[in-house]
């Protein structure tokens, strides 16, 4: 089932959304970019006559109640959002009498999710090494499924546009979606964008086809690199993870970022690029300080003979010419990760011409994607955003999905 043809006229449909806003210490939000991300979802169904229930998460309550994490702090900007009041059940899962009182045009939030340990469906107060443990998981299996079905009774229909949340299977999530029948249950309008933009990098891919990929560590981008090594003409690998390569070829790196037990895969990935054909690029040059520090003496050198005692922050000129001259002929463009320590705004060049090379790309007719939170936020600092084809929500959802691996929250509908 489609959102566009669901008939919502009379229904009562639970919608679960990503409000896992950031909030000062006054509760008050700092950024809604989630909030208005769903509103395409929620104010269509309201338009076609139906009753929203809303449901999310917030932070990691750790399956306790907790003050600061209520999304009652939230009814307000929901409610200007939708330009409808918001009712609030400050208890998500006793809210059948709420929810059975919702008229057509109505609107209903729930608390917090992860109030209730069901929501991750992870034991609490037990470790993994306790005897007791496969027990106790067992046991909250169950009390998730409870709590899944609990939720699924307040609605005729189940909509999932929460983007964020589509990698774990949680009660909200995915469990939630087997007490509804296929024509009961879809994706929201986010969700239907994120995974057509995941389909567009991966599948109906024009070339070349370039990927950027940067940030600090290659453990935690390995998956995604082995996959990008299927698909991608250019495989651009930068940020802090060049390091560990320029060790592994023999290079020297001062005191820059390394991850020693990733040497060999370092290579290995070399050599698979090399095997397929692969342009894998490099730095050619750093921007290397003697400090992590803003302030720091900095001095342009080799990325594979960096002095003693000096660390790689950015890529230096020479690469951010060469990066720019494969970015800007490419036809498909990933990003994710910064080209160097960009919070520092010495060291945000390298990510700056990155973003500054995709959206001329894009104006060239480039498909671009841009994800994972810091790619994000240097597209916006350089008010860019509305220059590349999309930005996605998803941090880890993102990340899992160009992996190649099925995302719980879109597999529970589509089967
Ligand atoms: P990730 O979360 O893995 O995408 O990494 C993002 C972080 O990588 C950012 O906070 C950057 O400051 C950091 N980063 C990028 N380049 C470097 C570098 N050369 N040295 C240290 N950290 C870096």
């Amino acid at each position: 089932m489609t959102i566009d043809s669901y008939a919502f006229q009379g229904k009562k449909a639970i919608v679960r959304v990503d409000f896992n806003v950031p909030l000062d210490e006054n509760g008050h939000i700092t950024d809604d970019t989630r909030i208005r991300g769903a509103v395409p979802t929620l104010k269509k169904i309201l338009n076609d006559g139906g009753a929203l229930i809303i449901m999310s998460h917030m932070g990691k309550p750790k399956g306790k109640v907790n003050a600061k994490l209520s999304l009652q702090q939230i009814v307000p900007a929901v409610s200007q959002a939708l330009g409808v009041p918001v009712q609030f059940a400050p208890d998500c899962a006793k809210a059948a009498d709420q929810a059975a009182a919702l008229k057509s045009g109505e609107v209903l939030l729930l608390e917090n999710l992860r109030f209730y340990p069901e929501e991750e469906g992870k034991p609490v107060g037990i470790e993994k090494t306790d005897p007791a443990y496969d027990e106790a998981k067992k046991a909250m299996k169950t009390a998730q499924k409870e709590f899944a079905k609990t939720l699924a009774s307040y609605a005729d229909c189940y909509v999932n546009d929460a983007f964020g949340t589509a990698h774990r299977k949680h009660a909200s999530t995915a469990v939630i979606a087997d007490y509804f029948d296929k024509d009961n249950k879809m994706l929201g309008y986010l969700m239907e964008k994120e995974v057509q933009a995941v389909e567009n990098v991966l599948s109906n891919i024009r070339r070349p086809f370039t990927a950027i990929m940067g940030g600090s560590k290659v453990s935690t981008k390995i998956g995604i690199i082995t996959n990008l090594l299927n698909k991608v003409d250019n495989l651009i690998i930068c940020g802090g993870m060049t390091y560990t390569f320029m060790k592994a070829m023999g290079g020297t790196i001062g005191t820059s970022l390394c991850e020693d037990e990733q040497l060999q895969l370092a290579l290995d990935i070399m050599e698979q690029a090399r095997q397929k054909g692969i342009n894998l690029i490099l730095a050619s040059d750093t921007v290397a300080a003697d400090r992590f520090a803003e302030d720091a003496n900095t001095q342009i050198c080799p990325a594979n003979a960096i002095p003693d005692g000096w660390m790689g922050m950015d890529i230096g000129p020479d690469s951010r010419e060469r990066f720019a001259k494969v970015i800007e002929e490419a036809k498909t463009i990933l990003w994710n990760g910064p080209a160097g320590v960009f919070e520092m705004d010495k060291f945000a060049k390298g990510s700056e011409a990155i973003a500054q090379s995709i959206a001329k790309a894009t104006a060239n007719g480039a498909y671009s994607l841009i994800g994972g939170g810091d790619s994000v936020a240097c597209i916006n600092k350089l008010h860019l955003a509305d220059q590349v084809s999309y930005i996605s929500t998803g941090g880890g959802a993102l990340l899992e999905a160009i992996e190649g691996k099925e995302l719980p929250g879109v597999a529970a509908i589509k089967g």
